[in-house]
């Protein structure tokens, strides 16, 4: 379930703790995990990390040694999480990896993920534009507005399935989504292309003002998020829509939150987002 929020909460933490540390060891329990790179692991002994980045819901750490530059680059999507040693690590036999450090505020980061297969990746500068490339579109935060228009209007279908799309925006998913449309007043089904700009503009202010909001809450703990020091999101407080089916609208108009059973869940309300209110 970590979206963009959560990752950049994950990749907050990791900054502020971390960086300028060096690597002692790197220690990867299952092959599997490694979609790419493996054979690198020996280089990360002794490289310091320079920087943490978020790319949708990855985590790039960016490591330094001797002029080169590598990243290890961890998948947060659905279930992974990032974990110092003093977060109580549940089911540690999913704990997949394990980088320490000295000259940090902490010693060690686990990627604990229970889906194994090539969730993590040690990667080059060329790796990582290329893994960028194929996976994720515009970041949300950063997008410009016109560029969101123009992502928004030009494609065909509907539109909560674009905001979720991650090679258009990268870092929507489920929950946000269906928070973004509840304060945007948008069907999760009218179809994209159909938005007049002024509808658009108003989306675009509304997806960056919930992903920020969300940010300074420490994200959603919904379901195993945990930040890496194991504290939880406090933006679930905060949902209007999302889970509450059966619920009425926090807008008063009277109405109760429906769900769709889409793909994925899509919650709404039948009387603030009118399908028939796309102009
Ligand atoms: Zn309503």
């Amino acid at each position: 379930m970590p979206e963009l929020p959560e990752a950049e909460v994950v990749a907050c933490q990791l900054r502020a703790a971390l960086v300028g540390a060096q690597v002692t060891d790197c220690w990867v329990g299952r092959k599997d995990i490694v979609r790419e790179g493996l054979s690198s692991l020996p280089w990360y002994a002794g490289s310091v990390l320079q920087g943490v980045d978020r790319h949708g819901k990855s985590v790039a750490l960016r490591f330094i040694k001797e002029q080169n530059v590598r990243y290890a680059v961890a998948e947060l999507g659905m279930t992974g999480l990032l974990l110092f040693p003093s977060a109580e690590t549940k089911h540690p036999q999913h704990v997949h990896v394990r980088m320490t450090f000295v000259g940090g505020r902490e010693q060690e980061v686990r990627y604990w993920n229970p889906r194994r297969f090539g969730r993590f990746s040690l990667l080059d500068q060329a790796g990582l534009d290329r893994y960028c490339a194929r996976r994720f579109g515009y970041d949300p935060l950063t997008v410009s507005s016109n560029d969101f228009l123009r992502i928004i209007t030009s494609r065909r279908g509907r539109l909560k399935p674009l905001l979720m799309h991650q090679q258009s925006l990268a870092g929507i998913g489920n929950i946000y989504a269906n928070e973004i449309l509840f304060r945007a007043g948008l069907h999760p089904n009218v179809m994209a292309s159909r938005l007049s700009s002024a509808r658009v503009e108003r989306l675009y202010h509304v997806t960056q003002e919930v992903l920020r909001r969300a940010i300074a809450c420490g994200g959603s703990s919904v379901k195993d998020f945990f930040a890496p020091d194991g504290t939880e999101g406090q933006f679930k407080q905060h949902h209007l829509v999302y889970g509450k089916e059966d619920q009425p609208c926090p807008n008063g108009c009277g109405q109760m939150i429906r769900r769709l059973q889409s793909e994925r869940s899509a919650f709404f309300c039948p009387q603030c987002q009118d399908r028939r209110k796309w102009r």
